[in-house]
């Protein structure tokens, strides 16, 4: 979402109280990574997210001893339940008190509803649900008693963590972990933009790779919205964030899942069939994207040199000074912050853009990830006509995404295989063949065409 947009609808939406990151994650000396929550503006003014909280797409049930949704079990739900959250008296739920039940179900009807405005900005249009033929909205489940949490047809329902001793944990709700419920709607927007596989003969391996990558990209674009987490990214890293060279550079904010995801170095001989596994190339390619158009802008702007932008391009093993540019990023930092944080943020939302205008024009039917590649280059010419394609090709092919060996695209066409030659070891008859199918043909001008061979076999 571009920042115009979000500063006006943090005057027209209504206010909730968000952790970026789950407030169980440390600081090397102990302290919480992200101690305050932040305020997030939700697109639904004031007065219109109703007790719940809920509205016209999402809505929120507290479950009092609820089991998780199974064959013969399914939403919506229908047992007891904690009374609904109601909002402040100025129509806004940013009165709510963490480590509440109240604000765990009021985080997790913001953060969808967040996630979800995100996504249908850079689409363009609204986002329906993949289960909008049985129900009209989707059900939010926030504390149940699992040790996990599922997304299914028309719901999420989140549990808690486990405590080293096995049992659950009730300090560590998952309807809390912002990564975890936008990578989970990120499948919904992939159920409902991309679609599904039609034949039974389809395996669908790079479409399942394609959902687990959309998933985390979701997240990370989503995450990528909160200033402190943005912040504490570019502080960290002194916005030297190309990901080959690993994911020591950005300290504390390792332990979060969607960022390691993200500063990832895998390639596809590095993977198997396993969707998550499988996912890592792609999901690397699209975020070395990001960071390579951010880079761009660094260089546009001259908060970076193009030496420097080229040096850091280098791949792992090279005998560039890691070092010595972690040093020039350094110096071009200070005193730049948020130069560095509006070049990040225009990057974000070019990729947000780009993978929205490539999923929607997506078929699902035997998808590879070549078809993904294809999809995008041809969404950045619809973007900015075609001007970071070459970033586009080059973090691709760095990550062995191409066609796949067998591809019709891969075969050559000699004129034998075309019929403009035959087998034989001079051309004559091809000539002769031609100026037969021509011969009687008198061009426009009167004139009679002579044929000619169209360059040697095999182009
Ligand atoms: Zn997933």
């Amino acid at each position: 979402m571009s920042v115009e947009l979000d500063r006006r609808l943090a005057e027209t939406g209504t206010s909730f109280l968000l952790f970026p990151q789950p407030r169980f994650l440390r600081k090397r000396d102990g302290s919480p990574l992200f101690p305050a929550p932040e305020t997030v503006t939700v697109s639904v003014p004031p007065g219109e997210v109703r007790a719940g909280p809920a509205d016209d797409r999402v809505f929120v049930v507290d479950a009092i001893g609820k089991t998780r949704y199974g064959q013969f079990n399914r939403p919506p739900y229908r047992g007891p339940a904690h009374p609904p959250v109601t909002p402040g008296e100025d129509g806004h739920f940013t009165h709510l008190v963490p480590g509440t039940r109240a604000f765990s179900a009021a985080t997790m009807y913001a953060t969808v509803r967040r996630v979800l405005d995100l996504w249908e900005d850079y689409f363009g249009h609204r986002i329906d649900w993949h289960f909008e033929s049985d129900f009209a909205r989707l059900e939010l489940i926030p504390l149940i008693e699992w040790d996990n949490a599922q997304s299914g047809y028309g719901f999420l329902e989140f549990g808690f963590g486990r405590r080293p001793n096995g049992a659950i944990d009730h300090d560590l709700p998952y309807c809390e972990n912002f990564d975890v419920l936008a990578h989970e709607l990120g499948h919904s927007i992939v159920f409902t933009e991309v679609g599904t596989p039609s034949s039974p003969d389809d395996r669908g391996i790079d479409y399942g790779g394609l959902h687990e990558s959309g998933g985390d990209l979701t997240a990370i674009i989503a995450l990528l919205h909160f200033d402190s987490f943005v912040d504490h990214l570019l502080d960290e890293t002194r916005g030297n964030l190309l990901t080959i060279n690993g994911l020591d550079r950005v300290g504390e904010l390792s332990d979060s899942r969607e960022i390691r995801v993200a500063f990832n170095s895998r390639r596809m001989s590095d993977v198997g069939e396993e969707p998550h596994d499988r996912s890592l190339p792609l999901t690397g390619a699209l975020f070395d994207t990001m960071v390579e158009v951010f880079q761009q802008e660094l260089v546009r702007v001259g908060l970076i040199d193009q030496q420097l932008r080229e040096d850091s391009n280098n791949l792992p093993g090279s005998s560039v000074d890691l070092e010595d540019i972690a040093r020039r990023f350094s110096a071009a930092y200070e005193g730049h912050a948020e130069e560095f944080k509006a070049a990040l943020l225009l990057a974000r939302d070019y990729l947000g853009t780009l993978l929205a205008v490539t999923w929607g024009d997506l078929s699902p039917d035997f998808l590879t990830y070549h078809d993904v590649l294809r999809g995008l280059v041809r969404a950045d010419r619809r973007i900015t006509g075609g001007a970071n394609q070459p970033i586009i090709r080059d973090c691709f092919a760095w990550r062995e995404i191409a066609p796949v060996p067998d591809s019709l695209l891969l075969r050559p066409h000699s004129l034998v295989d075309c019929g403009l030659r035959t087998q034989q070891a001079t051309d004559s008859p091809t000539r002769v063949l031609l100026v037969d199918h021509v011969a009687d043909q008198p061009s426009a001008d009167g004139h009679r065409r002579v044929a000619a061979t169209t360059g040697p076999a095999g182009t």
